[in-house]
């Protein structure tokens, strides 16, 4: 079958990918998946930036991540293509159930996250939702079992683990946590360990920060496996 060749091709390439090739400029260097790719090129990006050329044939790899880079950095791409490769990759349907899991810490930037998702990823066929409160919990409850994607904040995320009956997290394959920094920052320490007490130990996780800081690493410590620092802050 083709569409099982096409996926051996590119396991292989990433098997091959030398992560700390400086020939690595752009998403069209990576091996990636054609719905990614044709997602990029239709959202005009080309070239990556710091951080994204730093982190992605890493996270491509399986390696958890330890980002940080500055505000304006492209920190976004860096997680969200790892994400739909992997999901692409392991063949995930709709019955495969939650397959990725982003944490955000305001809805705001949960929602821009959402938007460039969407974007990058119309050319996919996973489900995926928002879960950042304002609607009723029975509402947004409904509409989890059937999502691959969910970007979330920590809070509202936790309320469902909680208390949604029937939703399973077990299968997730990655988790992302975005502007770590700021998720401290705002007193959801609690939130988000009690977050991943709920989820699988074998998973891949990618987290980003703006500023680096005594909370951020004792996150890391907590979230991360043997992770690979990826730091931009100088070469700017
Ligand atoms: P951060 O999360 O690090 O603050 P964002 O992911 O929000 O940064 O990206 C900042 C801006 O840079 C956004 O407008 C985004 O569209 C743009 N951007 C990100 N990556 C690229 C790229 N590879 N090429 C061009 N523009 C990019
Ligand atoms: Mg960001």
């Amino acid at each position: 079958q083709k569409e099982k060749e096409n996926l051996e091709k590119l396991q292989n390439a990433i098997d091959q990918l030398d992560p700390k090739n400086p020939d690595l400029k752009k998403f069209a260097d990576l091996p990636l998946c054609e719905p990614t790719a044709s997602g990029l090129r239709a959202s005009h990006y080309e070239v990556m930036t710091d951080i994204q050329r730093a982190a992605i044939p890493l996270a491509l790899k399986g390696r958890d991540i330890l980002g940080a880079a500055k505000t304006g950095s492209g920190k976004t791409l860096a997680f969200l293509v790892p994400v739909l490769e992997k999901l692409y990759r392991a063949q995930w349907t709709e019955y495969d159930g939650l397959g990725a899991l982003i944490i955000s810490p305001t809805r705001e930037l949960a929602i821009q996250i959402f938007e460039v998702l969407r974007k990058i990823g119309r050319h996919h066929y996973f489900s995926a939702g928002l879960v950042i409160g304002g609607k009723s919990l029975k509402e947004e409850a409904e509409r989890l079992g059937r999502m691959n994607i969910l970007v979330c904040t920590p809070g509202r995320m936790l309320q469902h683990l909680d208390q949604t009956a029937n939703f399973d997290v077990n299968n997730l394959q990655i988790l992302v946590l975005d502007e770590a920094d700021r998720i401290m920052d705002m007193g959801f320490q609690q939130a988000v360990d009690a977050l991943i007490e709920h989820l699988p130990k074998s998973r891949q996780t990618l987290l980003f920060s703006a500023t680096q800081s005594k909370r951020v690493s004792d996150l890391a410590r907590l979230s991360l496996k043997d992770p690979e620092y990826v730091s931009v802050h100088e070469a700017a």
